[in-house]
């Protein structure tokens, strides 16, 4: 499979160009359709796998079909991790795959000061990379809502889970509009995870690499 018969944006090919990736990975080549079409998916994959692309590279393009702008303090799409180090990851892979749509972008991790992330998500953003902790807080002081949020990644579950965010986790998803496409990452699936897909996706498409 190449890169162009996906279905992916003109722009975010481009990108793809620039980076100078010639072929998908397996997961990308398998999630990349689903995700298109707007299909939740449970993603059984390592990291290495070239996992990230395989959501940021479908959800720009998606983004890239439906031009509106976010409201004051609203996220588009959400992509929750759990430490700072793979949330600054995911969005410098937002912006290089991003490069010719600028899509808006905030990060808001644990660990610093919050006045520079209210800032930041002040105007709404596109992508919103968080760790679940510090969302929280930022939604109880209404820095932000999660009511147009159309989109949601749980990246690194199995992490996120054993660093004790699950309470956080499941607090997050319930303030997000049922009508939504969900996607969970993770390298193990454990009961837990599973039952945290069996309660916040619908019917998804389930891909291990
Ligand atoms: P990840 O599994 O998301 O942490 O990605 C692992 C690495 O693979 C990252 O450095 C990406 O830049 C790189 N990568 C992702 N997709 C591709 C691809 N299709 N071709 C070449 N490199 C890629």
């Amino acid at each position: 499979t190449q890169f162009t018969e996906l279905g992916l944006a003109e722009p975010v090919l481009k990108a793809i160009t620039a980076e100078g990736y010639t072929m998908p990975t397996p997961i990308q080549a398998q999630a990349i359709p689903v995700l298109l079409k707007g299909q939740d998916v449970v993603g059984i994959a390592q990291t290495g796998t070239g996992k990230t692309a395989a959501f940021v590279l479908p959800l720009l393009s998606l983004l890239a079909t439906k031009p509106s702008r976010p409201a004051p303090r609203t996220a588009r799409v959400l992509i929750l991790a759990p430490t700072r180090e793979l949330a600054a990851q995911i969005a410098d892979s937002v912006r290089a795959y991003g490069s010719h749509m600028r899509p808006s972008v905030a990060v808001v991790v644990g660990g610093v000061k919050p006045g520079a992330q209210i800032k930041a998500m002040s105007r709404g953003v596109d992508f919103l990379i968080a760790t679940p902790g510090r969302l929280l807080d930022h939604m109880d002081t209404k820095a932000i809502s999660l009511a147009d949020t159309t989109a949601v990644v749980l990246d690194e579950a199995d992490q996120m889970m054993d660093l004790g965010f699950m309470p956080a986790i499941r607090k997050v998803m319930a303030a997000v509009p049922m009508k939504r496409q969900t996607l969970l990452f993770s390298a193990t699936m454990p009961k837990p995870i599973r039952a945290l897909a069996d309660d916040f996706l619908r019917d998804p498409v389930e891909i291990a690499v």
